[in-house]
């Protein structure tokens, strides 16, 4: 369909044609012959589990981020727990976070009996704004935890200066930001300890897994303990020993992920690069096409960053139409638009638990209720992202000449 004729059609929604008849999804994962090779590898070998490829995938995983320690964890959310375990954070302490972020990264907190306290983010990454954490710091803040939203870093220098200045440890919560670089440095390797998720709509994936990357031995080894209930040996090294005798040191859990998994993320580790690279593609495709449509404001991207872009979210900023009849109207024309985040703040668990108000992060509030993510994933050609553009194109034109709003 030509744009010009995709502008004047009726929309999918009012009983008009969809630009698509099958629904392109915000994320997906890819998956290569070699990928299934390696799994089958493994099932058929000795260790399914606690065996040779959990350090094979950490060694590489360390390597990939420039990282000295990698430890696997068997999801992103498992990974920020076992972080805000090494960080010693218990009941009566504070992390200070983000609350546009999924709500694993507060709930991790929780988890170990500590409080989050949300901050605002800055108007154009939307990223955790040093200025608002830094007037939450009381004497009861033990650390900060930034996310990388979308894929872009946190103004990282700033964070790790307010940390000094409290000694207060760094979680960064690069779950969007595997391939990321900040002032030229990977990220995985800036922050005392930074996590990610092997979700499958993240940039690689082992079905669900999570990895916890830092350049210190006390709390790498920390980590490890952690994921294995708090025990210090594993299966295999006793058993390679021949000893059966181990000593439970710590509370942990079984977060352990499977070597079937870790060999699928090795695998999949080799094509990160090319995975990051073809995102940037999207990105700089959408930036193009999209630049001129009335009402839609396109991620921003600063100077000292490069994202990794797990998610490409515009902003319905006016127009006559709401995020909402937007984001109905694209579905309907078969794109499946997202919405990245509700704050956390604002869920019932949190509001009822802590009676946290709306307003307490009124930059972050006002971002969610016009976020869009669009779809993004490295495995999308540029039919794909022909059809997300025309698709918005269609949509915005339609909104914008006929006058508003439309809930
Ligand atoms: C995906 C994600 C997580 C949780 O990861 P899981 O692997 O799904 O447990 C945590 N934080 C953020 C920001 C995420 O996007």
């Amino acid at each position: 369909m030509s744009h010009d004729r995709a502008h004047r059609s009726p929309l999918a929604i009012d009983g008009g044609e969809p630009v698509r008849r099958t629904m392109l999804p915000y994320g997906r994962q890819s998956i290569s012959e070699d990928d299934i090779a390696s799994v089958v590898e493994v099932l058929r070998s000795d260790w399914l589990t606690t065996g040779p490829k959990v350090g094979e995938f950490e060694e590489a995983f360390a390597a990939a981020v420039g990282a000295r320690h990698a430890v696997a964890f068997s999801s992103g959310t498992a990974a920020l727990h076992g972080a805000v375990f090494a960080a010693n954070l218990g009941s009566g302490d504070e992390a200070i976070t983000t609350p546009l972020t999924f709500c694993a990264t507060a709930n991790s907190v929780l988890y170990q009996g500590a409080r989050p306290v949300f901050a605002d983010v800055t108007a154009d990454t939307l990223n955790l704004s040093p200025e608002a954490a830094a007037a939450r710091v009381t004497s009861q803040t033990r650390a900060l935890i930034p996310v990388d939203y979308a894929g872009h870093p946190a103004d990282l220098d700033a964070v790790m200066a307010l940390a000094d200045r409290h000694g207060l440890t760094v979680i960064e919560d690069a779950s969007h930001a595997l391939g990321a670089t900040y002032r030229g440095r990977r990220v995985g390797q800036i922050a005392h300890l930074t996590t990610f998720s092997l979700h499958p709509v993240k940039h690689l994936t082992t079905g669900e897994g999570g990895m916890v990357t830092t350049d210190d031995g006390v709390l790498a080894r920390r980590l490890r303990l952690f994921r294995n209930h708090g025990i210090e040996s594993d299966v295999r090294t006793r058993q390679q020993a021949g000893e059966y005798r181990y000593e439970m040191i710590e509370l942990g859990f079984n977060y352990r992920l499977p070597d079937i998994a870790c060999a699928l993320g090795l695998s999949q580790l080799s094509r990160l690069s090319a995975n990051v690279a073809r995102r940037r593609e999207i990105a700089a495709e959408y930036q193009r096409a999209l630049s001129g449509v009335p009402g839609l404001q396109a991620p921003a991207e600063r100077d000292e960053a490069e994202s990794a872009w797990h998610l490409y979210p515009v902003r319905i900023v006016a127009g006559g139409a709401t995020r909402d009849a937007v984001f109905r109207a694209m579905r309907a024309e078969g794109i499946g638009v997202n919405v990245h985040y509700i704050p956390v703040h604002q869920h019932p668990f949190y509001r009822e638990r802590f009676g946290v108000q709306s307003g307490i992060a009124p930059i972050a509030e006002r971002a969610a209720s016009e976020l869009l993510s669009l779809p993004m994933f490295h495995g999308m050609s540029n039919a794909d992202v022909a059809d997300v553009v025309a698709a918005v194109q269609k949509v915005m034109m339609h909104f914008s000449a006929v006058p508003g709003p439309h809930a």
